[in-house]
């Protein structure tokens, strides 16, 4: 029997899930499907941003992320050779925005918490264990085959969003191209409930530790640090994620390498991509789907969740306001594909840059930045908008 919704949501990642909820919670039928049996334990995106948080204070889920996550109101550069440490705090920003913190929380928790939402909504269905296959789409509408666990499904929309991650099926199918670059080094993660900030007076949950030699991100979770760093690109995946290289990593960070114990190694292959068009009729790209950077700053699943936000807000236009499906869509690939271009892209390029600078005689390019913006009550404050990716947002607005 053919399943009819007003909108299909391939992917139940964060992006897929915000774009489920808000529009069941507007009162539009939604199917949320994903091939994977429950949201699985990602270990990628662990930084939300402040509005970020407004977004999911508006959904009415933002006390219980606090509630498993920390916050984070102070992040660090820090010098490894120095130890010169500079300390933004997003208190200073706290005139403009609600929520004057990162929240460290893993992404999977939201995932998790939305779903289980949306299977008991009255809008919504979750189906795990279903993969989109194929669409055809007309003036009227699209169709899609789903592989279910016992057969092909035939689920109608009016509307399609892939939010089905950096291997999009839904973009292959579209035909769009995904234009960019790929990164040689990869990007190894590493997570322990080692006691990292014993041997670092001070550090706070998100620190960024520049070096000639190695940068590393370290970043705090309930319960674990996480820590980021490239590779380089002849180490194979053996010796990348081998004991030598865990106790090396931590070697720079901990007086005692070998001992910590990590719960996670993983290895990702890094790009800077951008959809060149997240629209295709009534086909829509959100998220990593549409686009995908560098981890530094924390922008991947944010920007993603921005695309949600303001992309259920154009189709509560259209399906519940008869508005111009076309102009607002059509707007929404011109808003969120810029933004992606200008802000996301261009930002974190630059953020990688500044980890890599040599620090030489002793202060990296970024530090020497940063020791302005310390000096500067101006300055700092407009970085911590940039960072906090409120101007992003603004400059969204903007865009006709
Ligand atoms: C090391 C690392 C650290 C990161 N840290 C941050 C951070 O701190 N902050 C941040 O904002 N971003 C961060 N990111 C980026 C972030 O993880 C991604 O941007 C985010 O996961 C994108 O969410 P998404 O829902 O678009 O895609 P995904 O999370 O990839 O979810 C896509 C979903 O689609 C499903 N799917 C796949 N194919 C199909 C199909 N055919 N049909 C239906 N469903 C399908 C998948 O199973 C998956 O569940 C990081 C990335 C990395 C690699």
């Amino acid at each position: 029997m053919m399943k009819k919704t007003r909108v299909l949501v391939a992917g139940a990642g964060p992006v897929g899930a915000v774009a489920a909820y808000r529009l069941a919670q507007m009162g539009i039928d939604v199917i949320l499907i994903e091939p994977n049996t429950h949201c699985p334990d990602d270990m990628r995106a662990s930084t939300m941003h402040p509005p970020t948080l407004d977004m999911l204070e508006e959904l009415g889920v933002l006390d219980d992320l606090v509630a498993v996550g920390l916050k984070a109101p102070v992040y660090q550069y820090r010098n490894r050779k120095t130890d010169n440490v500079i300390s933004l705090d997003m208190t200073e920003i706290g005139d403009v925005v609600r929520h004057p913190f990162r929240l460290q929380c893993e992404q999977f928790k939201l995932a998790r918490l939305l779903t289980g939402l949306l299977a008991t909504h009255p809008h919504a269905q979750v189906l795990f264990n279903h993969r989109l296959l194929s669409y055809e789409q007309d003036a009227k509408g699209v169709t899609c085959k789903v592989e279910g666990p016992l057969a092909i499904e035939t689920i109608a929309c009016d509307y399609l969003i892939g939010a089905d991650g950096a291997s999009s099926t839904v973009r292959k199918l579209t035909g769009i191209e995904f234009e960019g670059f790929t990164y040689p080094e990869r990007f190894l993660t590493l997570s322990t409930d080692y006691p990292v900030e014993d041997h670092h007076p001070g550090l706070a949950n998100v620190s960024y530790m520049s070096d000639e030699a190695e940068w590393c991100v370290l970043l705090r979770v309930p319960g674990l640090w996480r820590v980021l760093v490239p590779s380089h690109e002849q180490e194979s995946d053996a010796s990348l994620l081998s004991d030598a290289k865990k106790t090396s990593v931590f070697k720079g960070l901990v007086p005692d390498g070998e001992s910590v114990k990590t719960h996670h190694r993983t290895l990702y292959r890094v790009h800077q991509r951008v959809a060149a068009s997240f629209r295709k009729g009534r086909v829509l790209l959100a998220g990593d789907a549409a686009h995908l950077n560098n981890p530094l700053g924390g922008f991947g699943m944010n920007s993603g969740i921005h695309d949600a936000w303001n992309l259920t807000g154009k189709l509560r236009d259209i399906l519940l306001d008869g508005g111009d499906a076309d102009a607002l869509l059509d707007r929404y690939d011109r808003q969120r594909r810029t933004i992606s271009r200008e802000f996301v892209q261009a930002q974190t390029i630059r953020n990688k840059a500044a980890m890599e600078a040599d620090p030489g005689a002793g202060k990296s390019a970024q530090e020497r930045h940063m020791e302005k913006l310390v000096a500067d009550a101006t300055l700092r404050h407009e970085y911590m908008m940039q960072q906090a990716m409120v101007r992003s947002l603004e400059r969204e607005g903007e865009i006709l």
